[in-house]
């Protein structure tokens, strides 16, 4: 049986990385930029305010203080949006308000709590006076201080957040080029399914597992289209992984273990190519990876946990090698474990657990049973822990590896 690192090389040594297509920034949220993109424009475009207050010759104010304001009369009354065409001379000011043009003239803005109007509420014809000094510059926003046209304000390479969307917004790009998102299709197999709108019968149980995997391709980047049921029989297996071509990935749940009736292995072997059926890990040692018609194709197991924790570890960073990430693999966190662990010798195991902090690092502990077949343990766990093959007893106090389910990458 391959480790759980030798699948994973084997799959991304299969997986290239998607064209980029232009796209619409707010499809681009999360998404890898593939191009640099340079401001068209110096932002801020002009020297503005950035205070609602008066505009005022700093030198004019050198004598005030509380006691003694200086009054200034008031020339002009400049709102956001309009460029102002009265100069600021001496002995004068201009009311004027956030993000307006600085008039020519003014080199400072006093905030208009430092004020008092004098006569005529300090509107245009009246005064303003001032009892506190400014320097040169004071509340200003330079034109250019936020980036300068020419700049390279985006790399090719970085993940767009919401502030990389706001910035090509500000620079007038509504489209950009990012790495298209894969289409992964999700198959389920297996005679006991039925759909998750239905109260299942005697031996049926609801096909979850097609609504968690397409969450999990969601989560990871890609597009998931659920191609439906089929039934733990060649012909009709056969027929739905035929279907592989028209995507980028394909993933399918159930029918690769010892069962009788499980079928997807021998169908991948006549219509595909197989790489690995088995990995030395648990939960879900049956994890399968082969391509139909060149198209990755992803056999887990059906149990709802082994499916879950097979897509973590060899479809997520498949996912995200083709959308051009640069992070595949999960953050880590070392955490002490906060009881003891059996487990058998000879596989990795994952285990469900929860991170909490403590002091400067975390402490884990299990969230439950972990069947493979139970569900609410894997809701609960923030984290995967990755115990060793070889070790058997691991005593609570020891500091063991985690795979942090509830981030994606990046500083810890
Ligand atoms: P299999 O891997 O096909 O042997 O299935 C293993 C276990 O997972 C069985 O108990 C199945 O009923 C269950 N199972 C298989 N497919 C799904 C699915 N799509 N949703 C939920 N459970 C499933
Ligand atoms: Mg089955």
């Amino acid at each position: 049986m391959i480790t759980v690192e030798e699948a994973q090389q084997s799959v991304l040594d299969r997986i290239e990385r998607l064209p980029a297509e232009p796209t619409d920034i707010l499809d681009t949220l999360g998404r890898v930029l593939a191009e640099d993109v340079v401001s068209d424009i110096d932002i801020a475009p002009f020297d503005n305010s950035a205070m609602d207050g008066y505009a005022v010759r700093a030198a004019d104010l050198a004598d005030a203080a509380a006691g003694h304001p200086v009054v200034l009369d008031v020339v002009d009354h400049i709102a956001a949006g309009v460029f102002p065409t009265v100069e600021v001379g001496a002995g004068q000011a201009s009311r004027i308000m956030t993000g307006a043009p600085i008039p020519a003239g003014a080199d400072a803005v006093v905030k208009v709590e430092d004020t008092r109007p004098g006569t005529a509420d300090g509107g245009t014809g009246g005064t303003v006076e001032i009892g506190v000094t400014v320097p040169a510059g004071a509340n200003l926003r330079r034109r250019g201080e936020d980036c300068r046209a020419g700049d390279v304000v985006l790399s090719a390479g970085e993940v767009i957040t919401p502030a990389a969307v706001g910035l090509m917004a500000a620079m007038g790009r509504s489209r950009v080029a990012v790495y298209r998102r894969p289409r992964v299709a999700v198959v389920s197999t297996g005679d006991e399914l039925v759909e998750i709108d239905e109260l299942p019968g005697p031996g049926k149980i609801r096909n979850s597992n097609s609504y968690s995997l397409a969450a999990q391709v969601i989560a990871a980047g890609g597009e998931a289209h659920r191609l439906g049921i089929a039934k733990d029989d060649e012909a009709e297996t056969r027929a739905i992984l035929s279907r592989a071509p028209e995507f980028d990935i394909m993933v399918s749940t159930g029918g690769v273990s010892m069962g009788d009736f499980d079928v997807v292995k021998d169908v991948l072997t006549q219509i595909g190519e197989l790489d690995f059926w088995k990995v030395a890990m648990r939960p879900g040692a049956p994890q399968t990876f082969g391509t139909i018609g060149g198209t990755p194709f992803f056999g887990l197991p059906g149990n709802p946990t082994s499916c879950t924790v097979g897509f973590e570890l060899f479809v997520r960073p498949a996912i995200r090698k083709m959308a051009g990430q640069g992070a595949l693999f999960r953050p880590r966190a070392s955490a002490v474990l906060e009881h003891d662990v059996k487990k058998k010798s000879g596989r990795r195991y994952f285990l469900r657990g929860r991170l909490t902090p403590q002091g400067d690092g975390y402490s884990v502990g299990l969230t439950g049973s972990q069947s493979s077949a139970l569900l609410t343990s894997m809701h609960r766990a923030n984290c995967l822990v990755s115990l060793p093959a070889g070790e058997t007893l691991i005593p609570g106090g020891t500091v063991v590896d985690c795979i942090r389910l509830d981030i994606e990458e990046g500083v810890q």
